[in-house]
């Protein structure tokens, strides 16, 4: 069943995040991830888009060739960011042309050492003009979109207490504008993504929200998460941080925060792999071991 299918019929998927490296070690990973993946039958991948150059080629390669060579149902993340229409409009054309389901819509991030966002003079300024304009021209492809269970980052002001009321007219606006499914972005709170899901209904927006989540492996790499993510940080995730097996702890963390969520009714689980299949496929594999997915 198509991994759409399967969220239509509130059936739970599991899909797995990876970005195109920028390095020959990287992409030897990742080679060895994708092996891993297919063995794993994942409902869907998504490769992320680049800020620019070569990496935007690589994903439409990527992509391509997750679906055609080993079958697996593959999303192409793709972004205003730097783009006119045209351009657009054959990168969408090349995705189509290579038989690619799906396509993850974003605006993008300003690039860096620019702080506000500047669009294309001949593109797009948000997500969901983008959504509209793959909806008239494509409408064979499923489309996906960011949503942010904890407010968008310019949503609010320095200091500002985070919150997605903002961002939720423009979550229906993109379902408006042709949008299939929203992802999130991560977060370690599930009370912060059911209340967000609560607002967003009461809003009108209908289509599933798959929570992003990402596992962590390691005392360094949770204490960095706690201290830059700007997400609230719940008190098992700290102490998985001072925990002696913190790898241990991350992936109890990560589970647990999967196993409440679809026991809460979530239609699926995005994992933010960071190109490494051993914690995701841990989570998969225990998840489908007590029948969750
Ligand atoms: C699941 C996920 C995957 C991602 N993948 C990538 C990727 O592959 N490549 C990449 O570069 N980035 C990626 N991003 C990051 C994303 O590009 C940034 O978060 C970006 O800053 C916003 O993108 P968006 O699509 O949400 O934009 P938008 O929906 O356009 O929102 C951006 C901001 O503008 C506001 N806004 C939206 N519409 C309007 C409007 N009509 N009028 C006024 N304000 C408006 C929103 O409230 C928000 O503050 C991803 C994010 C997520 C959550």
């Amino acid at each position: 069943m198509l991994f759409f299918d399967k969220l239509q019929r509130h059936t739970p998927t599991v899909s797995f995040e990876f970005f195109p490296p920028k390095t020959p070690d990287g992409w030897a990973k990742l080679y060895a991830t994708i092996a891993e993946t297919a063995r794993l039958n994942v409902d869907f991948v998504s490769v992320t888009y680049g800020a620019g150059g070569s990496t935007r080629e690589n994903t439409v390669d990527l992509v391509a060739s997750l679906q055609n060579n080993l079958a697996i149902h593959a999303m192409a993340h793709l972004t205003c960011l730097g783009h006119s229409q045209v351009e657009l409009s054959k990168i969408l054309d090349k995705l189509a042309a290579k038989q690619v389901p799906a396509i993850m819509a974003l605006r993008g991030d300003p690039p860096k050492g620019e702080t506000a966002f500047r669009p294309h003079p001949y593109g797009f300024a948000h997500a969901s003009d983008l959504i509209g304009f793959i909806k008239d021209g494509w409408p064979h492809f499923k489309i996906g979109c960011a949503a942010y269970p904890e407010g968008h980052p310019e949503s609010f002001a320095a200091g500002e207490a985070r919150t997605p009321d903002r961002d939720i007219a423009f979550l229906k606006r993109k379902q408006d504008n042709g949008a299939d499914f929203a992802v999130t972005q991560f977060f370690f709170d599930n009370a912060a993504y059911f209340a967000f899901v609560g607002k967003a209904r009461a809003k009108g927006v209908t289509i599933p929200l798959l929570p992003g989540i990402m596992p962590m492996s390691s005392a360094k790499q949770i204490s960095r998460f706690i201290a830059l993510s700007g997400c609230s940080i719940p008190e098992a995730l700290r102490l998985a941080a001072a925990s002696e097996n913190a790898e241990e702890a991350g992936y109890q963390f990560a589970l647990n925060q999967c196993r409440d969520l679809l026991a809460q009714g979530a239609p699926g689980i995005h994992l933010y792999t960071l190109n490494q299949s051993a914690l995701s496929g841990r989570i998969l594999a225990a998840l489908r071991d007590e029948k969750r997915v």
